[in-house]
């Protein structure tokens, strides 16, 4: 649209849309508003996709005195790409301990969410809890179905879990990420969690991302352990395309030849996901590293590459975790690492949400 076009002509830009059988997503930002049109139909392309816009519909737009340009979105992901959509996404979630009693993920803030990979008792979970949360995490991190790559390994408590994460949101206030692994889970699994996380085996799970998209909870897609930033954006489009606009994309380290790690953990993702997307990003060097003795540094490059957020794996007694204690940070760890995420943060012009 042009510079400083009224609400009354975005409207009118939208309403020819509506007519054309196209819909219009407006993002206003201070300097520029764009529409982003999703919708076409005919010969010119697939139900749904930008290219398909009628050529004679395109000139019309293009004529009307209020809009600047026609662009047509080069990439094959249309809803999460950042030209459709060039103000930055911000993920509101409720969150007790906070001002206002929401945490906003994406906005200037950053968000520290920590807790134990894996629900493993009341104990271990109150004890890691209660810990982070005086350190300055906001959200509590915490699998209660989680994939084991070997089906002998803890596969957690599952529902029982789930309870014993709400009791510590009633507890410390603090909002609840957990992993959802199947569609038929989503709607319990929504009633007790804040977040959802897709973790990166489910990253291409179709049917679960559709029945996530179907829902408005927030959802964090972890990338794929060998997925392409490509394949990871359009897998966000599926939860979309659906209808839910809180997603969240968490880089967790990728697959390569290199052994001294578990993952190799791509820092460049970071600023990249935010030029071609206007989703948040968050980060995992937990699962991004494997070693606790690299969680703290590839912390502070994530917040130096503009990170939105840290999902941080604590564990009161790492030796003892049923699950990845060798990357699970000691609670004592935990709190030295805070100062010098803030000090980064401040660096680059950002803040942590605390209090
Ligand atoms: C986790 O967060 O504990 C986890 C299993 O993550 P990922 O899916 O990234 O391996
Ligand atoms: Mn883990």
């Amino acid at each position: 649209m042009k510079a400083s076009c009224s609400d009354e002509s975005v409207e009118r830009v939208l309403n020819f849309l509506e007519k054309h059988g196209l819909s219009g997503h407006p993002s206003r930002g201070v300097e520029r508003t764009v529409i982003g049109v999703l919708g076409g139909v005919g010969p010119w392309g697939a139900p749904g996709s930008i290219g398909g816009i009628n050529p004679t519909v395109e000139e019309s737009l293009e004529s009307m005195p209020e809009v600047e340009s026609v662009l047509r979105v080069s990439k094959p992901y249309k809803l999460a790409s950042r030209e459709f959509h060039p103000i930055d996404t911000v993920v509101e979630v409720p969150t007790p301990c906070v001002d206002g009693g929401i945490v906003q993920i994406g906005g200037e803030a950053i968000v520290m969410m920590a807790g134990p990979c894996t629900v493993e008792s009341e104990k271990q979970l109150m004890t890691t809890a209660e810990a982070v949360r005086k350190a300055g995490a906001v959200v509590l991190r915490g699998g209660a179905f989680k994939p084991s790559t070997s089906p002998y390994g803890f596969r957690g408590l599952g529902e029982e879990g789930l309870k014993l994460l709400a009791k510590a949101r009633d507890e410390f206030g603090m909002s609840i990420i957990t992993e959802v692994m199947t569609p038929s889970d989503v709607e319990m699994v929504c009633e007790y969690a804040d977040i959802l996380q897709i973790g990166t085996r489910n990253m291409q799970n179709y049917m679960l991302l559709d029945e996530v998209g179907r829902t408005r909870k927030p959802a964090v897609l972890k990338r794929g352990m060998s997925a392409t930033i490509e394949e990871w954006l359009l897998a966000a489009e599926y939860i979309l395309s659906q209808g839910n606009p809180n997603v969240i994309l968490c880089e967790r380290g990728v697959r390569t030849f290199e052994k001294a790690t578990r993952n190799t953990m791509d820092i460049s993702a970071i600023p990249l996901i935010k030029r071609l997307s206007h989703l948040p990003i968050i980060s995992d060097p937990s699962q991004g590293t494997g070693r606790r003795d690299l969680v703290g540094p590839m912390s502070l490059a994530s917040l130096a590459a503009g990170t939105d957020a840290l999902l941080i794996e604590v564990h009161p007694n790492p030796d003892e975790a049923l699950k990845d204690g060798a990357q699970s940070l000691t609670i004592e760890q935990f709190r030295e690492l805070m100062p010098q995420a803030h000090a980064i943060s401040k660096a680059i012009g950002r803040y942590f949400v605390t209090r």
